[in-house]
């Protein structure tokens, strides 16, 4: 029987060592995508199954024997079997004594066990070297040649020549090795192929909670009032003009929220006068999901400008237009040019153009790709800086989009203020708190708290009254 120390493994693999033999457990799909990708690669590949005579769907080249038969051919065996079939290994930890073995599988659920597979194969085979690796691959990629799929490939073990030699493994096949350390965290990486965009799930549901609410305020605005009080059919707004007014909206307000919880957390760590105190949860995981608030937000500024685009070739536009002129022609009547209108069309236009220039800007940073080659001053600059700035710049277009007739009570429809409006109120929010929280003497004590000092330790008490002793 080979018996195979993880002390005597190469670290490395070499071209004359590719062709070393590699051990599948399992001849499922996942088995044999695998096992063809590492033919293909140059390893040699043997399989062990329940029925080596039922070889027919393996890839050419590969050997089919039994479990233990394979076991012995090899000094890494890759277990592609689900969990709940690992028991038969048990009868084999003599065979498997010494052996790296390659824990691959999944579960259905989040922490479906009370301890990962991985741990789990290390207890049912305790002479074993168990690597966590290949779960976030699917056999899809695999057989696509994982070019259109993700490469990381993410390992942990608790001894490090197995695990290197397993990165080697993955390196060798095209992918890309992540090493997360010991085996302790097999449960996140098992975790990991569960989660369903997990930071985008706030944003979302968010955005369609805004989106239904702002649609049913406009209906009942722009579609059931006129209906009631001028027998008036303006069901066909639902299709451009209230979506084009729900998408700014939408923007603005996303774009607000991701500031909120910055200024929020400001605010506690001077009611508190310390940073060393934790947030509240919920304020945790509103600012983890900032960036992609952002996204969310920069996809409806998007959708604005197209909605916008298409306005003048809006049929309801043309007839407008047709008709003023049409009266103008027939009563004989001009229509006087407006200075002050025209300066206010075009700096509303103006500041959205900036405004929007900006929010693409913050996107393009937030991208992996750009972002790493940012230093964190850099970064900062761009997200907080010019962030703020966007968010004045977005907030103002709004404004002065209601310009004479902002907050003018004939807007008002049954009491309700144009939807633009409501928009406002957490933008002006945000945007008045962090006025105050940069005046020289409120920003002078978040700057000392952020930097470490505490109001009510003896050791910044003792400070001022300039004792050394703390
Ligand atoms: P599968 O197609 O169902 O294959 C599982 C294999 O396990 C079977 O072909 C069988 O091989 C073996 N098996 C079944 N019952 C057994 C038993 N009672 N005792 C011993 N062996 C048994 O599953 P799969 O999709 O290949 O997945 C295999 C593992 O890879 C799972 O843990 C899964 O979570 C993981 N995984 C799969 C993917 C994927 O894309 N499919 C991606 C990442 C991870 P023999 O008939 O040859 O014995």
């Amino acid at each position: 029987m080979e018996k195979i120390s993880a002390d005597a493994l190469p670290l490395t693999i070499n071209s004359s060592e590719k062709q070393e033999t590699v051990c599948i457990f399992g001849t499922g799909d996942f088995g044999r995508s695998l096992g063809l990708k590492m033919l293909q690669c140059g390893y040699t590949i043997v399989f062990g199954t329940r029925n080596p005579q039922m070889s027919s769907l393996l890839p050419n080249g590969a050997e089919v024997l039994s479990h233990s038969e394979a076991a012995q051919k090899s000094s890494i065996i890759i277990i592609a079997i689900h969990r709940e079939h690992y028991d038969f290994l048990t009868e084999l930890t003599e065979v498997l004594k010494g052996k790296i073995l390659v824990d691959i599988s999944n579960n259905l659920k989040i922490n479906q066990y009370p301890e990962s597979n991985a741990e789990y194969l290390a207890q049912l085979v305790p002479g074993s070297h168990v690597v966590k690796a290949f779960n976030t691959i699917s056999a899809w990629a695999l057989q696509s040649g994982a070019l259109d799929a993700n490469r990381q490939v993410f390992v942990c073990g608790n001894d490090s020549k197995a695990k290197q030699r397993v990165m080697d493994i993955v390196r060798s096949l095209g992918l890309t090795p992540l090493d997360k350390g010991s085996l302790m965290a097999a449960s996140e990486i098992e975790n990991y192929p569960l989660q369903l965009f997990p930071m985008w799930r706030v944003p979302l549901y968010l955005s369609a909670v805004l989106c239904v609410f702002f649609f049913c305020y406009c209906v009942i605005r722009d579609v059931i009032y006129p209906y009631i009080y001028e027998k008036k059919d303006e069901t066909f707004r639902m299709a451009i003009s209230i979506p084009n007014r729900i998408c700014p909206i939408a923007a603005l307000t996303l774009l607000a929220l991701v500031y909120l919880p910055g200024v929020i957390a400001a605010i506690l760590q001077l009611y508190r006068g310390t940073k060393y105190r934790r947030f509240p949860d919920w304020l945790d995981r509103w600012m983890l999901c900032r960036k992609q608030l952002g996204l969310v937000a920069l996809g409806f500024a998007f959708l604005h400008v197209l909605f916008t685009l298409v306005i003048p070739i809006r049929y309801y536009v043309r007839w407008r237009l047709r008709n003023m002129t049409i009266t103008q022609v027939t009563t004989n009547k001009d229509n006087p040019f407006s200075t002050s209108t025209a300066w206010l069309n075009d700096s509303y236009l103006a500041l959205g153009i900036l405004g929007f220039s900006l929010f693409v800007l913050l996107g393009i940073t937030s991208l992996p790709s750009v972002s790493n080659i940012v230093n964190w001053r850099e970064f900062r600059f761009v997200q907080s800086k010019l962030g703020y700035l966007t968010l004045i710049l977005c907030t103002a277009h709004t404004l002065v989009y209601g310009g004479k007739r902002f907050l003018s009570p004939s807007i008002l429809r049954w009491y309700l203020p144009s939807a633009y409006v409501l928009a406002l109120i957490i933008p002006c929010t945000v945007l008045v708190l962090k006025f105050i929280l940069i005046m020289p003497c409120i920003d002078k004590t978040l700057t000392r708290i952020r930097q470490g000092w505490e109001r009510n330790s003896k050791i910044s008490k003792s400070a001022l009254n300039g004792k050394t002793d703390i």
